[in-house]
């Protein structure tokens, strides 16, 4: 018995469909890259866009007629698609043929749900369980690398995003848990872990039990193996100084701090519900280059937002001058039914949308080759993650900081560190060569 899943949207998805592939091998089926002829296809979907729910949608679709030939493939519908408001009624009624539809917080659900489906019987339920990491056995599929869930859900409300109504609010599991969690997956020989949350920061505000996102580092941060420990997503209105302080104590924890700043503006930030302004932000970004100095720091940042001016904009170009950071990840805003900003007055035009993200871009890659310029010639440790496809022979890594490098060797080297001299540099890639015996 084979099974396909469609993985759609962030590492959060990623990681619950290693979830889901755990309970699928427990019950005798094995992964394919077939999907019209596995035996059991689950689309874990993801509605942070519109324009990617209707993909999602016409994916869906597409199993019509595969399922009216073969009456006994399996479909499974979770993730955050399924979890919105009417999306339960609108999958049964436009897509008879899916057997089971899930939810976000009920994944624990999946193994009666696939048996009563292999009877022909059919679930739909989206309720919000909480279910128990260590419910799961996880096929794991990105080695070194090794995602750990510490919290679900989010309490912020950012006026354009649809997560806390999909995710719903945040739960955080127990430290000791978590730490149990690391610890055997060092055992197992992962040599980087990263730890998965929509808001790490706020980890353990909902325990009121004293354990704090930097208890945590810190506890994670001595453990005696050679790893590398990263970290996402951080909000900026929760990063503390601890949190740093331990970043920068401990040489296992990356120096590397995903920050999404989201816009420049203060004004832009208040009707986004950041609950930060510029000046908060730069103030972080300046502490944490005082005590990292070395930090690579990357950001979101999104254009066109409800009411942006060209000089909001254009505070947004002069932050991340500033800010410097050596990658970002640049989006146009786009309106999602659902949340606040939808309804927003001055919804921007896609022309103004397009010419922003054009500059923005070119800012940010000056800075990014800038900074690129001063790597070539260093040396650094990196990790060989996998290889680049587009190339014979290669593999491809990050450094501490979080830049990728690509460089010549074979697969036997996935799951090592080693050091590597930067030659050039194309923008955000870098290619290097391993510095043998170093
Ligand atoms: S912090 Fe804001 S952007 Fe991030 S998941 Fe929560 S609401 Fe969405």
């Amino acid at each position: 018995m084979k099974y396909f899943i469609h993985t759609y949207g962030c590492q959060m998805n990623i990681h619950d469909s290693e979830k889901i592939a755990g309970v699928l091998e427990s019950l005798g089926y094995t992964a394919t890259s077939a999907r019209d002829s596995a035996d059991i296809v689950v689309f874990n979907t993801c509605c942070i866009r519109e324009t990617a729910e209707q993909k999602i949608y016409g994916h869906i679709g597409e199993l019509k007629k595969i399922k009216r030939n073969k009456p006994d493939m399996i479909v499974v519908v979770c993730g955050c698609m399924s979890q919105q408001d009417g999306a339960l009624d609108k999958i049964k009624e436009s897509y008879p043929f899916v057997d089971i539809i899930l939810g976000t917080s009920n994944l624990n659900m999946l193994r009666d749900a696939v048996v009563a489906a292999q009877q022909k019987k059919r679930l739909y339920n989206v309720d919000f369980i909480n279910y128990c990491e260590e419910d799961f056995y996880q096929a794991r599929t990105s080695f070194p690398n090794a995602w750990v869930n510490i919290n679900y859900g989010c309490n912020n409300f950012c006026t354009y995003c649809i997560v806390p109504y999909v995710r719903g609010r945040e739960r955080s599991r127990p430290l000791k848990n978590i730490l149990n969690e690391v610890k055997s997956l060092l055992e197992e020989g992962y040599k980087e872990i990263t730890l998965l949350g929509q808001n790490v920061n706020s980890y353990g505000h909902d325990l009121q039990n004293g354990e704090t996102f930097a208890l945590l580092l810190n506890e994670i941060g001595q453990l005696n193996y050679k790893f590398r420990l990263r970290f996402m997503t951080s909000h900026p209105k929760d990063l503390s100084k601890e949190v740093i302080d331990v970043v920068a104590k401990y040489p296992n924890i990356c120096n590397n701090i995903h920050l999404p700043v989201q816009s420049g503006s203060t004004e832009i930030l208040r009707r986004m519900n950041r609950r930060y302004t510029r000046e908060n932000y730069l103030d972080l970004i300046k502490m944490i280059r005082a005590k990292i100095p070395d930090a690579g720091i990357t950001t979101d940042i999104m254009v066109g937002f409800p009411g942006e001016t060209e000089q909001d904009f254009l505070d947004t170009l002069d932050l991340v001058r500033q800010a410097k950071y050596s990658s970002a990840f640049c989006f146009i805003y786009s309106r999602r039914k659902g949340t606040p900003a939808y309804s927003m007055e001055n919804q921007i035009t896609y022309a103004v949308k397009r010419d922003r993200i054009t500059r923005l871009l070119a800012c940010q890659n000056e800075v990014t080759k800038e900074i690129s310029q001063t790597m070539i010639g260093q040396r650094y440790e990196v990790l060989v993650e996998g290889p680049n496809t587009h190339y014979v022979n290669t593999m491809c890594g990050r450094t501490e900081s979080g830049r990728l490098v690509n460089f010549k060797c074979d697969e036997s080297m996935i799951g090592q560190f080693v050091t590597v001299e930067i030659e050039l540099a194309k923008s955000a890639t870098l290619w290097g060569k391993i510095i043998l015996g170093d």
